[in-house]
């Protein structure tokens, strides 16, 4: 049943497969589903945000009411902004857990309407993160699998 717009926000640098699985459970279940890049002015990221947004939205565009957007400042006045009620995360292991739980309760209590929704991704996908995917690219690794084939080829050609 589709309840509500949400957004699933993150740095997605880059989006890999294990967020694709996420975004494609949250497809089905909300009328419209905001994936949303943080501009952090704090991280040194690998891609930028325009190639982050470029290849996030090659690799979502099969889904109707999935949308990809920028936001910067409080997560809970983006969702303001964009009249959402639910903000999607996705949760990998116990590790994830203590950052996600502290997160959650803070975004909470600025926002007491906002829900924050929690999901596994596929088992193959519990030990996948854009950081592992980084190093992995950086000393020629393989990357099947792991991200879609448009992300791995913009992989290879940055890091070369
Ligand atoms: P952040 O920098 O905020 O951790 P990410 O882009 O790495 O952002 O992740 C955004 C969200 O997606 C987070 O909730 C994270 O836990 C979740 N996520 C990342 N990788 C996976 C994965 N392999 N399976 C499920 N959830 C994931």
């Amino acid at each position: 049943m589709k309840t509500s717009n949400a957004i699933y926000p993150g740095s997605f640098d880059p989006v890999t497969n294990g967020h694709l699985d996420l975004i494609e459970r949250g497809e089905k279940m909300f009328d419209l589903l905001i994936v949303a890049v943080l501009r952090n002015t704090e991280k040194q990221p690998l891609f930028s945000v325009p190639e982050r947004v470029e290849m996030l939205r090659e690799v979502t565009k099969k889904w109707a009411d999935v949308e990809v957007d920028v936001f910067e400042g409080l997560l809970i006045d983006y969702a303001r902004k964009r009249g959402a009620g639910v903000i999607l995360r996705g949760i990998r292991a116990v590790s994830d857990y203590e950052y996600e739980l502290q997160m959650a309760l803070m975004n909470r209590k600025l926002e007491p309407r906002l829900e924050t929704v929690f999901m596994l991704p596929g088992e193959p996908y519990s030990y996948l993160s854009s950081k592992l995917v980084r190093e992995i690219a950086q000393h020629g690794g393989p990357l099947e699998g792991l991200v879609p084939p448009v992300v791995e080829q913009r992989l290879r050609a940055k890091v070369s």
